[in-house]
């Protein structure tokens, strides 16, 4: 099986002869049918999922630290536990969790253990869905289409795997990649009809589409953080602030009179700046969005490159259109969400979805990876240093 993240059906087409409004997700569905994918899924699904996670971890740290009304920790008997640590960053991008562990490590407690939309498919693909199929989660092989290729790192992460039939996800192909294979096949990509995704795990929300433009991710969880606080949806548009492709963005949200301070930071080197001024206390933020990439995975390193030209902000804004002519807006309305959690998970930060769909990440470091001894050129120099 396949999943297909959001940003993959932006820019697709591009390498290929096809305008933007021709190349939609459908006909890649369609091209992947033919090269002979048995199901074919959409990650808007898991992005939702995600965002059930996060948002829920968010307003259960605020309930904790007695910002908003709810049970504290104390309440529960919980009075030992550390306080929670403000902000909450986001954690779906694996090009800035690695960040963080190498160059931040104070800071990865501060990361949401929620795992990415990725991460959470392959878990649900191997568990739920198999469970649904009645068939051995051992026998699914999980393919991810990404825009990224630090998706290919964080599937091999030592412990981010949770339905126990080896790894959540097997293999992780770029949109580039894909595009190789579409040409290998020798499919005609203009003759190439729409197809529907497979159910239920082709269904996604608007929501779940903004996930791969800077921002996305932090607007889709404060839509259905409202919803969890309030019990009353927003105007799904009304934390549009934190859109666009500026490095670092700030905005305050009132959430049921409580003010919310949030940023959003896409490219490392925003991302650092904000770490840096966080250190310092020149800021002060309850919730933070990073995304490795210049304008989120839009402009991801697995995407097709065009030399000079920077494409995030186009391929964002079909994000954006494709969100808002979706009918279903918030991750909390998407109904096969809606009966995983009833029929599976049971409700967000359940013990099942814990196991399932969240991570450690103090449980594994750089050393653990099959090539980080690569990557440790600080211990490699001193080597040298030494001879
Ligand atoms: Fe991957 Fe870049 Fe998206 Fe991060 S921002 S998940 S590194 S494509």
């Amino acid at each position: 099986m396949v999943q297909i993240a959001p940003s993959v059906r932006t820019a697709w087409g591009e390498n290929l002869g096809l305008s933007p409004e021709f190349a939609t997700a459908k006909r890649l569905v369609s091209a992947l049918r033919k090269m002979g994918f048995n199901y074919i899924f959409d990650t808007d699904f898991s992005a939702d999922l995600t965002i059930m996670e996060e948002g829920s971890e968010f307003v259960e740290k605020l309930k904790n630290a007695g910002l908003i009304p709810g049970k504290t920790k104390e309440d529960v008997g919980d009075g030992n536990s550390e306080p929670e640590k403000f902000p909450m960053f986001t954690s779906c991008c694996p090009g800035w969790v690695r960040f963080v562990k190498s160059r931040y490590p104070e800071f990865v407690g501060n990361l949401s253990t929620a795992k990415s939309p990725q991460a959470m498919f392959g878990a649900i693909a191997k568990s739920y869905y198999a469970d649904l199929m009645g068939v051995d989660p051992n026998r699914i092989f999980c393919i991810s289409i990404m825009p990224c290729l630090a998706k290919k790192h964080e599937c091999d992460i030592p412990n981010i795997n949770g339905a126990d039939a080896g790894k959540d996800v097997d293999v992780v192909l770029t949109t580039r990649e894909v595009v190789r294979m579409i040409r290998a096949e020798n499919i005609i990509p203009s003759a190439l009809k729409e197809e529907e995704f497979d159910v239920p795990l082709g269904v996604g929300s608007g929501a779940g589409e903004i996930f791969g433009a800077t921002g996305g991710v932090m607007e889709a969880a404060l839509r259905s953080a409202y919803f969890l606080v309030t019990g009353t949806n927003p105007d799904p548009d009304a934390f549009k602030d934190v859109r666009g492709i500026k490095g670092w963005k700030e905005a305050t949200f009132e959430i049921a009179g409580v003010p919310l301070h949030v940023a959003v930071a896409n490219g490392l080197s925003n991302a650092r700046d904000l770490l840096e001024a966080l250190k310092k206390g020149e800021v002060k933020y309850d919730f933070v969005e990073v995304m490795a990439c210049p304008g989120g995975c839009v402009g991801g390193g697995g995407q097709p490159i065009h030399d000079r030209t920077e494409m995030a902000k186009e391929r964002g804004q079909i994000l954006y259109d494709l969100d808002r002519n979706n009918p279903i807006r918030f991750s909390h309305e998407n109904p096969s969400i809606i009966k995983c959690y009833e029929n599976y998970l049971q409700r967000p930060l359940s013990h099942r979805a814990h196991q399932l769909l969240h991570t450690d990440h103090n449980g594994w470091s750089l050393q653990d990876l099959k090539y980080g001894a690569e990557l440790r050129t600080d211990e490699k120099s001193s080597l040298t240093d030494k001879h």
